[in-house]
């Protein structure tokens, strides 16, 4: 018998528990050489005070097993709390959320019975880095991070994903008709990257378009990548039109570690009524099987459940017309235990391959050290919290301060320019950004410049509230040049 590998569990809160004996069950009857290592986390940890769901204890079992089988939690409402997933996900460097969503016609009741997706979402950056602030009585602002070694990763992630499971067509989806800096990036790393992979088909969507033909046509999709929060979006989007929130696995990959769960959450509508469905955490713990290199066993529990639901055995949830019996949770994992060894004669069966197709190619995967370009500073925008004034009274108490070294070039409201020849019609809050640029091309501004700058409208009694100086990167800007320019 091979030797057992480590993997953490965590039972996690609402349904967690029960779902996660039905699969305890089924992995121990398929003879998987696991060896398991409990550790709490959820409701009961955030009401004993830690505010990540997570005591420091579990981490050690984690960075130990590197392996996470993980049931949902129940998170708690309110501004103390952070979210337990994107806590696990960062510290342990889990860069790629793979989701795959596959309808099971007809047995499980679907629009779109050709569908088959996987998206594969970035997972540590993006609006998700969580640095938010209140800087005004009217503005408030999240940053919205993107960086070329993280879309190198995820990128080469996907080609390196589809390359492995004999995908054609790679889809890319951004918003860099809008966000051409942040997003621009992420696409223009995909189009570098997809020069490696020849045999591939490749497309980019903007996301809005992207969307809603993935709601009406997923089957034109085979593997989708995008930045983090439009695929946290688009990734139930797909788990539903499929057929069911409740069928969905998912993992969460990076180099150092890797954790499994389903999509759904802890439903606490339906805890301890041993109705709920088992299926996703099931197909979660198979993903883990062949991430571990076990995909003997893994092919035999996902053939065995593909069978059962053929068999028209199912939970309440996805009890139709097609159904024949309905069972509870652990009356179904007895059903799929009663198969193990069986393939499905109408679903197509699942052939893995031995190796670690979630985690393959590691080396190629870690991005390249970045280049260092020839980086100028050519000004800076400064961010006024400022009241109840038209932009041309600013525009002209501004020009008033301005510096030898820095001159005011224009000054915008929520991105639309307001100064010079802004249009009355613009609405405007109280915060303003002021754009200064260097007084003499050729010759780089310097900090001290704009720290003269700054002493000045601070004099001036102005209450600036940000700075975001501005550079060109081998004689490319590295900024926005605002609306209305
Ligand atoms: P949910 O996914 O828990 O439930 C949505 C609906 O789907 C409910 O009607 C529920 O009964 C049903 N459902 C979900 N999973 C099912 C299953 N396996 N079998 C049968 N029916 C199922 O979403 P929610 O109600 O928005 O969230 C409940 C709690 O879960 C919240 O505290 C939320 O923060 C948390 N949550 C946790 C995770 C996670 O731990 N990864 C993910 C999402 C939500």
């Amino acid at each position: 018998m091979s030797k057992k590998t480590p993997v953490t569990i965590a039972r996690g809160d609402g349904i967690g528990p029960e779902i996660m004996d039905a699969v305890l069950h089924i992995l121990k009857e398929a003879q998987a050489p696991l060896e398991f290592e409990e550790i709490e986390i959820g409701k009961k940890l955030y009401e004993a005070g830690h505010t990540s769901g997570i005591s420091p204890s579990a981490w050690e079992s984690l960075r130990r097993t590197r392996i996470f089988l993980k049931a949902p939690i129940t998170t708690p409402q309110g501004s103390g709390y952070k979210s337990l997933n994107v806590t696990i996900r960062k510290t342990l460097g889990l860069y790629a959320n793979v989701r795959p969503c596959v309808a099971y016609p007809p047995f499980v009741a679907t629009r779109h019975p050709q569908m088959k997706v996987t998206i594969i979402r970035e997972n540590e950056e993006d609006l998700y880095a969580g640095i938010e602030h209140r800087q005004t009585d009217e503005v408030t602002q999240c940053l919205k991070l993107i960086t070329r070694p993280g879309c190198e990763k995820i990128i080469r992630y996907a080609f390196e994903y589809a390359r492995h499971h004999g995908t054609r067509k790679i889809t890319c989806m951004t918003k860099d008709n809008i966000m051409k800096m942040t997003d621009g990036l992420f696409h223009a790393v995909f189009n570098e990257i997809s020069a490696e992979y020849p045999e591939l088909e490749k497309e980019h969507l903007i996301i809005d378009i992207g969307a809603a033909r993935l709601a009406d046509t997923p089957e034109r999709f085979e593997l989708i990548v995008l930045p983090n929060l439009y695929g946290d979006i688009l990734s139930d989007i797909a788990a539903q039109v499929a057929g069911s929130v409740g069928l969905a696995p998912s993992c969460n990959i990076g180099d150092h570690g890797a954790m499994f769960e389903a999509i759904h959450g802890s439903a606490p509508d339906i805890a301890g009524l041993n109705i709920a469905n088992p299926s996703g955490l099931l197909l979660s713990a198979v993903m883990m099987l062949v991430h571990i290199g076990e995909a003997k066993i893994a092919e035999k529990i996902h053939n065995a459940w593909l069978k059962t639901i053929e068999d028209g055995f199912h939970t309440k949830d996805i009890f139709s017309s097609h159904s024949a019996h309905q069972c509870g949770t652990r009356e179904f994992a007895k059903e799929i235990i009663a198969r193990l060894g069986a393939s499905p004669n109408k679903l197509k069966p699942v052939a893995y391959q031995d190796g670690r197709p979630a985690s393959m190619a590691r080396a190629a995967i870690s991005s390249a050290p970045s280049r260092t370009a020839r980086k100028e500073l050519i000004g800076t925008d400064i961010f006024l919290d400022w009241k109840g004034i038209p932009p041309d009274e600013l525009g002209a108490k501004l020009k008033t301060l301005e510096t030898p070294s820095l001159q005011l070039k224009m000054i915008t409201n929520r991105g639309v320019k307001v100064w010079p020849e802004g249009l009355p019609e613009t609405f405007c809050t109280d915060h303003w950004r002021c754009r200064f640029v260097r007084t003499q091309t050729g010759s780089p501004a310097k900090s001290a410049d704009i720290i003269e700058l700054l002493d000045k409208l601070s004099k001036a009694g102005l209450n600036f509230i940000k700075l975001e100086n501005l550079y060109d990167f081998d004689g490319i800007p590295g900024y926005s040049l605002g609306q209305g320019q």
